[in-house]
């Protein structure tokens, strides 16, 4: 692309914050303070498959990145770094003005330097590599969990499906019920303050990408343990819940993309997380327990076993 250096600088140069040598040489350098572990983790974005290509750019924007500091978050990271490489079908400035916009958004939200990546033309397709630090040995694992612990989810589950089922036609939101929906889709919040403040008090913890059902079983999986879940216990928007009822259930057990946590930890830190919750204004709703036994029950609310009918996403399905 002709372009491509202007593009870099037009839109992804950018003031950093922790950064000693950014966007425009070979490498990025940056130093990790003693005593801490360097987390990694990368998110690819494709049109059509995780946004709608003509999905507004600043959201695009946004949910790039935030999709990624949402995986620092389930680690108990603090994020601080990230790459960006992007393949774009054309020089659209006004497009590209708008989604770094939303980038930055989130990175300024966030406290994350954008210290490189790479530009190409090609079909629509996002990749972050997100970097954060965690003190050495602290990071919130999914192989943690340990039998008889309490399950908690942050904020509202199901949301974000609920506000894909109204855009592919599948349902019709109103009111607060869709402004709800289609904000927790195209503006995820991912839960940094709470990683943060989960290390030495939670076992294991995950967010939810693919679907409570599906996320919470590879921290079942990882950590070989079974669990129970009660449907009723599940803290759902009360405006989704009121007007879905039923049609409600496959979102909130097997919908993907709210970007809460999901984590286990011991009773006996039922009132630090109480705490938590209040400090950060944000609910924290305890779902379930673990059990040595493996499997995923969830109960309804005569505490008859619910059929799973659809299993998380899984792209190669
Ligand atoms: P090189 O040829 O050495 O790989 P590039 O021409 O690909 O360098 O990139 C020049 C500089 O711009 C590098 O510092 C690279 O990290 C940065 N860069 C390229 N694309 C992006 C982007 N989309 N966002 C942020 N930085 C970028
Ligand atoms: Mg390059």
């Amino acid at each position: 692309m002709a372009s491509e250096f202007n593009i870099i600088r037009d839109f992804f140069t950018h003031p950093t914050r922790h950064t000693d040598l950014s966007v425009g040489d070979d490498a990025a350098l940056l130093r990790v303070r003693n005593g801490h572990q360097l987390a990694i983790s990368t998110d690819m974005l494709v049109a059509g498959t995780h946004f709608f290509a003509d999905a507004l750019p600043y959201d695009i924007g946004w949910k790039t990145l935030a999709v990624n500091v949402s995986d620092m978050a389930a680690m108990g990271a603090q994020p601080k770094w990230a790459t960006l490489a992007i393949a774009l079908p054309e020089n659209n400035a006004s497009w590209l003005g708008e989604f770094a916009r939303g980038f930055f958004a989130c990175a300024d939200t966030f406290g994350v330097d954008l210290i490189g990546g790479d530009t190409t033309r090609g079909p629509l397709n996002i990749s972050v590599t997100i970097f954060g630090e965690i003190p050495q040995g602290l990071a919130l694992r999914r192989d943690g969990a340990k039998a008889s612990d309490d399950v908690w989810v942050s904020s509202y589950i199901g949301t974000a499906a609920a506000g894909l089922a109204h855009l592919l036609g599948k349902i019709r939101l109103e009111n607060d019920a869709l402004e709800a929906s289609l904000d927790a889709l195209h503006r995820p919040v991912p839960r940094v303050d709470l990683g943060l403040k989960l290390r030495e008090i939670a076992s294991s913890c995950i967010d939810i990408s693919d679907g409570l059902a599906a996320d919470l079983g590879h921290v079942l999986e990882n950590s070989k343990l079974g669990a129970d879940i009660f449907y009723a216990d599940i803290s759902k928007h009360p405006a989704l819940e009121s007007s879905l009822g039923e049609a409600f259930e496959a979102m909130v057990l097997s919908g993907g993309d709210d970007y809460e946590l999901c984590f286990t930890a011991p009773q006996d830190k039922r009132d630090a997380i109480k705490h938590i919750a209040q400090d950060l204004n944000l609910k924290l709703t305890r779902i379930g327990n673990t059990r040595a036994e493996s499997g995923l029950t969830i109960y309804d609310a005569n505490y008859q076993p619910m059929v799973l009918k659809i299993a998380g996403y899984d792209h190669f399905k």
